[in-house]
């Protein structure tokens, strides 16, 4: 019997329970936990108490309160939907409890916007000791894109040598700015310096400052630009042979022109200023007056398209595929009630889920995506609303 406790109850997390309700072979039991416990009572009442058994109030930032509703719960595994300040408490509870792990984005410290895997990759060892297992990044982006590339690199090349993930969001929600995951940790990504992988070393770029006009599947020619974005560097250790790794996303003129003016009076800082006697961050604020991405769902038309181009070589030949997923936001809000950011998010987190409490997925110790055989998530990408398409096609990029 497989139980499961969910931390976080947003945008994702609503997504994610939703759909392991419905997975009642993988997913036995459902608890709930977050810091705005009527939250989880609302996705309770919704789902059902036959599926989501119990919900409980608790503040992730300390180890100790998830220590002890694990210990409460006795979970399989912890399903950590909350933000990524929490994922190093997380993983000390685990530890702590012995019990399995997995996340959807690495940890970041709240007062420094730096996004890497090595405060969680140190765990390596004492997970190894413990017998537990962490899955790390089980969303979309990472995620998906770093099991499209082992799946790319197992059945497509003999050597993979360029990789450019594209995220494309064409869909509208209407809204004059808004972000479609947390605004606070969508905007601390989006605002830092540009990097990416070339010839064995690391390159910066300006913010936002390199753009490609691509093609999208069903959407279009959308201006896409280049930043930094986690599964980079978790993909070029895993894959040796690359000798160029970038990320690109796409976004609107409206939208940059917001992010200039709220950067250019200084409200994404993520340093405290004195307000009429206490210290507020300039970017929790702007995200307490944002839209709450959730909130968006309703009425949001487009889709989104997300991929990965990847160049290698097989049998002597170089050739390009393009692996990617286009997903509706009408047809994620029809079916769960989000829309197509959470949805692409919160599938791939009860996928990578599944395959660890069924043991496909499964060893002691602190892993990627990729590291695991790519072709049971991509089967169950399939059945589970994020059909995928393989094309070969000539590099949209220049050399
Ligand atoms: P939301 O802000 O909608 O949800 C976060 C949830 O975590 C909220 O319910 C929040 O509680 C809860 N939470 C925050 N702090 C704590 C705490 N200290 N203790 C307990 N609960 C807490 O975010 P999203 O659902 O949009 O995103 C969830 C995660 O998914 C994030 O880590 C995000 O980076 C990641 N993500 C990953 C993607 C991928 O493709 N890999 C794409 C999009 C998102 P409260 O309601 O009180 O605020």
């Amino acid at each position: 019997m497989a139980r499961v406790l969910i931390i976080g109850a947003g945008g994702v997390a609503a997504v994610t329970v939703k759909k392991c309700a419905r997975l009642t072979e993988h997913f036995d039991e459902i608890y709930l936990a977050s810091r705005t416990v009527s939250k989880c009572v609302a996705l309770q009442e919704e789902v059902g108490k036959d599926r989501v058994k119990g919900v409980y109030a608790l503040n992730a930032d300390i180890a100790a309160e998830v220590e002890a509703v694990i210990n409460e719960v006795q979970p399989d595994l912890v399903i950590n939907l909350a933000l990524p300040y929490q994922d190093l408490p997380i993983m000390d509870a685990c530890l702590a409890t012995k019990t399995d792990y997995l996340d959807t984005a690495n940890y970041e410290p709240k007062d420094e916007a730096k996004f890497e895997y090595s405060w969680q990759w140190a765990y390596q060892q004492k997970f190894q000791d413990a017998g537990i297992m962490a899955l790390l990044g089980s969303g979309f982006d990472p995620g998906v894109t770093n099991v499209y590339t082992a799946y790319a690199a197992k059945h497509y090349f003999d050597e993979i040598h360029y990789l450019d993930i594209v995220d494309c969001n064409g869909g509208d929600h209407g809204q004059a700015f808004a972000t479609n995951f947390n605004p606070e940790i969508n905007i601390r990504e989006i605002t830092q310096r540009g990097r990416f992988w070339e010839d064995g070393e690391w390159k910066e770029t300006d913010p936002l400052s390199v753009r490609e006009d691509l093609d999208y599947q069903n959407i279009g020619v959308r201006a896409s630009y280049l930043m930094f974005h986690e599964e980079l560097e978790s993909l070029v250790k895993h894959f040796p042979t690359l000798k160029r790794a970038r990320f690109w996303m796409t976004f609107g003129e409206a939208y940059l022109t917001h992010l200039r003016v709220l950067e250019g009076i200084g409200m994404t800082s993520i340093e405290p200023i004195e307000y009429q006697g206490q210290q507020i961050v300039p970017l929790e604020f702007l995200k307490a007056v944002l839209p709450n991405p959730g909130s968006l769902a309703e009425g949001y038309t487009g889709k989104t398209c997300i991929g990965t181009y990847i160049t290698g070589v097989k049998d002597g030949q170089e050739k390009t595929i393009f692996i990617y997923n286009n997903c509706d936001h009408a047809a994620c809000y029809e079916e769960v009630g989000a829309q197509a950011v959470s949805y692409t998010t919160g599938v791939p987190a009860m996928i990578g889920s599944a395959l660890m409490l069924n043991g496909t997925w499964k060893k002691p110790g602190v892993w990627n995506m990729e590291q695991f055989d790519p072709d049971p998530f991509m089967a169950m990408l399939n059945e589970h609303g994020l059909p995928w398409h393989v094309i070969e096609c000539d590099s949209p990029f220049k050399r």
